[in-house]
């Protein structure tokens, strides 16, 4: 296997145009719970988001291992590819099982930057990790669907055009199976909100655009529908490696950062006459990190390379998500312990990237959940629920 390592063709333009949006920005953004609309727009711009886009419908026509490596150098920058990472993989429910009209009909315009499609409505508050048991309901009538329900945790929301929304079709007592009868809708937002969608914003302990969104009556035409109906629970699955692979390069950009920045400091900052990194109390939680998360990078890498090869890789995306993910929170408390009560200062950002990077243990998908992944479809063991 070639682990890729440096992709520096791709790295080197995307941290230069990350130079224009330095910490303070971020520190700001965050402050003020603002949106990064400037930093979007120059990604947009710059065709970076459009990566997976193939090129005959404008986009780079790259892989997901040059996706991944965007958005990992973005959070090794110090900011939050969280902000538009979605694009990247809701894009790919479209391209895979939308008609070509569909495609022709939102694909140039995604690539370009006209519209935006950064929102992807799945969790319910009633359900949560239990996806078919979601109650929003889409009913045909004539060539409408009518949407009725409310959605909890749809990030993006008031700056996206469009919306991937997952919804039951056909009841769940009519179905053989509870994964059946669920349905995927791409939302134009632009008619929908205010006119039977309503959106409410939650409040987190990151900069995260997030909201609760109630369907009343919503109306949609019936070529909203993306593949069949009451195959979407397979559409979904299909999209979940891609996400996963980007997720993990996403940690991986963070826990860099954090080890970059620790022993950084620890260099500098003398106390009791000497740098705090000459300690070995400081040096070896800042060493394992470093290995963990190369360990967890190998493992991201292996995924996307079977992933652009085409060969099934649900547990190493899974296994390179959750390596990652706890290699940038152990990286991300090691830099924190490392910075002392400055770790604690807005000013030296660690605070902020620890917030961020937490997030990752619970979202897109929860690390119990990946665990028993791995304990059911790998070591064969009963499914635990
Ligand atoms: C900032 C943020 C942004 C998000 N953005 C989106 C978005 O854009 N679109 C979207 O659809 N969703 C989004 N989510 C939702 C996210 O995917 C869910 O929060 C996550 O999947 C967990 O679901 P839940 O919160 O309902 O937790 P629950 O399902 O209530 O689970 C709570 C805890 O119990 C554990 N648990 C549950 N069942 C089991 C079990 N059988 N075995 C072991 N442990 C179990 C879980 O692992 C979790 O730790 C977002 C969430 C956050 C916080």
């Amino acid at each position: 296997m070639s682990a890729p390592v440096d992709y520096n063709e791709l790295r080197d333009p995307v941290s230069d145009l990350c130079r224009r949006y330095p910490d303070e920005y971020w520190r700001r953004t965050d402050r003020e719970r603002l949106y990064p609309e400037e930093f979007v727009h120059a990604l947009t711009e710059a065709g970076w988001l459009a990566a997976l886009i193939p090129e005959r419908y404008g986009g780079a026509g790259l892989g997901i291992t040059e996706a991944s490596v965007i958005l990992e150098q973005i959070n090794r920058c110090g900011g939050n590819a969280a902000a538009c990472h979605a694009q990247m993989y809701t894009m790919g429910t479209v391209l895979r099982h939308g008609s070509e009209q569909q495609k022709q009909r939102y694909l140039p315009g995604i690539a370009s930057g006209e519209l935006r499609l950064q929102a992807f409505a799945v969790t319910e508050p009633s359900a949560g990790t239990d996806t078919t048991k979601i109650r929003t309901t889409a009913v045909r009538s004539g060539e409408r669907y009518i949407v009725n329900g409310q959605k909890v945790w749809t990030s993006r929301v008031q700056h996206s055009d469009l919306m991937l929304l997952f919804a039951r079709t056909t009841p769940m007592d009519q179905v053989a199976k509870k994964t059946e009868g669920l349905s995927v809708f791409l939302v134009d937002l632009r008619q929908a909100v205010g006119d039977g969608l309503t959106v409410i914003p939650i409040d987190t302990m990151i900069n995260h655009e997030t909201n609760e969104l109630y369907f009343d009556d919503l109306e949609i035409p019936g070529d909203s529908l993306i593949g069949e109906e009451g195959r979407g629970f397979r559409y979904l699955l299909d999209g979940l490696n891609a996400e996963r692979i980007l997720i993990a390069a996403e940690c991986v950009g963070d826990g860099d950062w954090f080890v970059e920045r620790a022993a950084g400091y620890a260099r500098e900052r003398v106390v009791f006459d000497r740098p705090i990194g000459q300690n070995q109390g400081i040096q070896f939680p800042l060493a394992r990190a470093y290995a963990h998360l190369r360990a967890a990078d190998l493992m991201r890498y292996r995924a996307a390379e079977m992933f652009d090869g085409g060969v099934a890789c649900g547990a190493e995306a899974n296994m390179a998500k959750l390596l990652a993910a706890d290699a940038s929170w152990e990286a991300a408390n090691a830099a924190l312990q490392t910075h002392g009560g400055y770790g604690f200062a807005s000013e030296y950002d660690v605070e902020r990237k620890f917030r961020e990077t937490r997030l990752f243990q619970v979202a897109p998908i929860s690390t119990n959940l990946i665990l028993s992944y791995i304990a059911e479809h790998i070591l064969g063991l009963p499914r635990s629920f």
